[in-house]
């Protein structure tokens, strides 16, 4: 492209959005055409920042007429490597379309554009007396609207599901440049295919997301929450089922091993242990009480120590107490990037199925370099495992993901064997477009393939992501 067509670019993009909406600094945009994976090559032609859906719309067709690419982008925290342009593409932000509407107090519904953070719309259920359930560590930055292109999972899918079950209409703007309106309130509606769905989860490749309503509810009451130090990985299991078996209403059950303890009190500012001795791991299990009733958590914990699965536990006490026992569980990803180079994997298999698939993977990991540390930690609850590599952050970063690369590449291999997936909830961006097979038929693929083309023929939606 000439360095006149791409000033002709920037004139018509500057016309769509405003003058200072359209960002070609290259160290800016070496920024804004990256995600949290920071792995990729980043080379975008331009970063826009329009204001409404009707501005996404022109964007978009603009692209489209000119044959360029374009990546969505929210907060920026996938993992995946999803909003990463590498390519000459316009980056789309929706950071400025941040519009939250009143509360419907009836229908328990919020109506938000897609650029609302995912705290905002917590927040603003929260002051009108209600509960948005999608929770993540990445909150304070991660948007709506890659909250629905991600399908997040996070930290309550246990017990409120995850972003799919939170949708209850999007509004898109299609590789065309059409709106399709499908911002609807209503819980039901069996008429015909819900397209919704095709667009959450599909990582931007299929169009915009713009504008969302989200489900509410009402706010738990009496949640309790508990750390507990276990022994044996095949206690936490043993944990879930008895919780279970004793009626607690779980909200969250999260574990993390003492590496990744250990990592997190290096590096999180104010981070304490909770207990005298550490032990080889932890869960955070949060439940809900009967509101009046007597507490589920203490007589729980004492079955726990009955049936020898727990070492020790602490209750948090009070809400400072809460909040900081939380942060050992959701400061992890932070600290493991302030500790060393990571490559993240984040594999789920049905609960049953944990015990054996980690007594396979800890015969991987002996196998892997001596200055590979692999940390466990996730949404066990789920059956949701992240399991990261971490190298020196002396070390040769490129090499260090060669040679993790190699160790992922064995842990993915056994995942069919389980039924397991090879990314229960980050996507797979670009990250793991090879590994696909592993998880989907070619049925699938070849579905999913014929699906983009109808949406997108020319190919510009987020070209290159989940696969070529
Ligand atoms: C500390 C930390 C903790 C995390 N914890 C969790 C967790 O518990 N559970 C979980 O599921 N994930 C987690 N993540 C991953 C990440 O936060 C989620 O995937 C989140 O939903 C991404 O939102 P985002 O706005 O940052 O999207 P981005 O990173 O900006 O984009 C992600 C993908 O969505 C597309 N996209 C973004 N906005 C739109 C839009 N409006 N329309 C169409 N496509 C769009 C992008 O093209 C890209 O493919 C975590 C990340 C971090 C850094």
């Amino acid at each position: 492209m000439t360095n006149h067509e791409t000033s002709e670019i920037m004139t018509a993009l500057r016309k769509i959005v405003g003058e200072r909406h359209v960002v070609t600094d290259p160290a800016e945009l070496q920024v804004l055409g990256c995600d949290w994976t920071k792995i990729f090559f980043v080379d975008p032609l331009a970063a826009v920042f329009p204001a409404s859906t009707g501005e996404v719309a022109d964007v978009v067709k603009f692209c489209k007429e000119h044959g360029l690419g374009i990546v969505p982008s929210g907060g920026r925290t996938g993992l995946a490597g999803g909003a990463v342009a590498g390519n000459k593409e316009i980056v789309i932000s929706l950071k400025r379309m941040t519009r939250i509407d009143p509360v419907d107090r009836v229908g328990l519904t919020i109506q938000c554009e897609a650029g609302a953070t995912t705290q905002a719309v917590q927040e603003a259920a929260s002051a009108a007396g209600l509960f948005f359930a999608l929770d993540l560590a990445a909150k304070g930055s991660s948007h709506i609207g890659g909250n629905i292109a991600t399908n997040a999972g996070g930290l309550k899918l246990i017990r409120y599901g995850g972003m799919r079950e939170q949708v209850l209409g999007i509004e898109v703007v299609l590789p065309d440049g059409s709106i399709l309106d499908m911002n609807s309130r209503l819980r039901k509606n069996n008429t015909g295919y819900d397209l919704k769905h095709l667009f959450i989860g599909s990582e931007g490749t299929l169009g915009i997301v713009t504008r969302a309503t989200l489900r509410l509810m009402a706010k738990p009451r009496n949640v309790q929450l508990a750390c507990i130090a276990v022994r044996n990985f095949s206690d936490i299991t043993k944990i879930l089922t008895i919780a279970s078996m004793e009626g607690a209403t779980i909200t969250a059950f999260e574990f993390f091993t003492d590496v990744a303890h250990g990592i997190v009190l290096q590096h999180a500012q104010g981070a304490r242990t909770p207990f005298q001795q550490r032990a080889p791991f932890y869960v955070i299990l949060e439940v809900e009480d009967a509101v009046g009733g007597a507490s589920v958590m203490e007589p729980l914990l004492e079955k726990l120590y009955e049936n020898d699965v727990c070492i020790d536990a602490v209750i948090a006490q009070n809400s400072a107490q809460f909040k900081e026992l939380w942060s050992l569980r959701e400061n992890i990803t932070e600290s493991l990037s302030a500790h060393g180079h990571v490559r993240k994997n984040d594999i789920s298999l049905p609960v049953d199925m944990l015990d054996p698939f980690i007594r396979e993977l800890v015969d991987e990991v002996a196998k892997a370099p001596k200055d590979i540390e692999v940390v466990l930690f996730g949404h066990i609850g789920d059956g949701n495992l992240h399991i990261n590599y971490v190298g020196p952050k002396s070390g040769d970063k490129k090499q260090f993901q060669e040679a993790a690369r190699k160790v992922e590449e064995r842990i993915f291999s056994l995942l069919p064997k389980y039924k397991g997936s090879i990314s229960a909830e980050h996507g797979i961006g670009l990250l793991k477009k090879k590994d696909l097979k592993f998880s989907r038929s070619e049925a699938e693929i070849n579905l999913m393939r014929g699906l983009k083309k109808i949406v997108d023929p020319a190919g510009i939606m987020n070209p290159g992501k989940i696969f070529d």
